[in-house]
């Protein structure tokens, strides 16, 4: 595949009280960057890495991850890339841990499995701080339910970075932000000031706020239900976020659905990661809104 030709740069998308709103891209896979017009996005917003997972339940090396990673950021370029740490465990097995399925993504899964499995998280690290010596990156942490965790996976950070300098490696500490998708996370959102930025996780949050799996068709009523709730805790988080001086964003679906924008925009949300298919509906609709709010003709 040949990568598009990056277009011209699209119109700057502006809210109805004049701040700045960014578009981003969510990728599950380096390859989408071939079907990713670079001048529609302001960035990745979530790039998810359980592809690094092969059909043999291993997962792929430091040098392949660190080139993997090091494809994308010079890309993007001068615009953030935000790359995930590994979410294994809720739908994605790997070697030697089992008893997972049936849990509701409950269980040893996202943060939890990478400090229960350390290695994962080390080779992760230092990938990913050998990566960072071109680009924009940010680290985001998945499935984050206490502060400690932040700590701890910082801790594997600082160590494996000395490790690789002494090996005469250039490495730099990007900054580690978090996913909000567990609701004691947003409801002890002020409990984080160790994390760098946060992102809204809604499949997730959705999922645990209504009791109703996400993969489960006997309740995707209830699941589909979320919104109210999804937006009190939004709002919520926004206020204190704000005070705390920490950047938010959201990566979950909600944020590709055109008819959830205006809720989350008066959310205070200004930054949304869109699957790439939904890139161009997003724009629209969010488009329309400067225009609506704004009371200019046509957007
Ligand atoms: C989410 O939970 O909303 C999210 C973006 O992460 P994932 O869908 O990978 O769990
Ligand atoms: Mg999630």
């Amino acid at each position: 595949d040949v990568a598009l030709q990056p277009g011209p740069a699209a119109p700057e998308l502006k809210a109805g009280d004049g701040s700045a709103i960014g578009l981003h891209a969510n990728i599950n896979d380096p390859r989408e960057i071939a079907v990713i017009d670079r001048g529609a996005i302001d960035g990745i917003g979530l790039m998810r890495t359980e592809f690094l997972l092969s059909s043999s339940a291993a997962v792929a090396d430091e040098e392949k991850q660190a080139s993997l990673y090091r494809l994308i950021l010079e890309w993007a370029g001068e615009k953030p890339v935000v790359i995930r740490m590994l979410d294994l465990g809720g739908d994605k097995q790997v070697q030697g841990v089992g008893g997972v399925s049936g849990e509701n993504f409950m269980g040893l899964r996202g943060v939890r499995l990478l400090l229960a499995r350390p290695e994962l998280a080390r080779v992760q690290a230092r990938a990913l701080l050998r990566a960072n010596v071109t680009g924009n990156l940010r680290v985001l942490l998945p499935m984050v339910a206490l502060a400690s965790e932040v700590d701890e996976i910082r801790r594997i950070f600082k160590l494996e970075r000395t490790y690789l300098a002494r090996r005469g490696l250039t490495v730099a500490m990007p900054p580690i932000g978090i996913m909000v998708e567990v609701p004691a996370t947003a409801l002890m959102i002020d409990s984080f000031h160790n994390a760098d930025f946060f992102s809204f996780g809604t499949n997730d949050l959705a999922q645990f706020l209504m009791a109703a799996a996400r993969d489960n068709p006997t309740v995707s009523a209830l699941h589909a239900e979320a919104e109210p709730a999804v937006l009190r805790l939004v709002r919520y988080v926004m206020r204190i976020a704000r005070a705390m001086g920490k950047p938010v964003s959201i990566c979950g679906d909600m944020a590709g659905e055109p008819a959830s924008l205006p809720g989350l925009l008066s959310a205070g949300l200004r930054n949304f990661s869109v699957a790439p298919s939904q890139v161009g509906a997003v724009r629209a609709a969010l488009a329309q809104q400067t225009a609506e709010h704004t009371g200019q003709a046509g957007g």
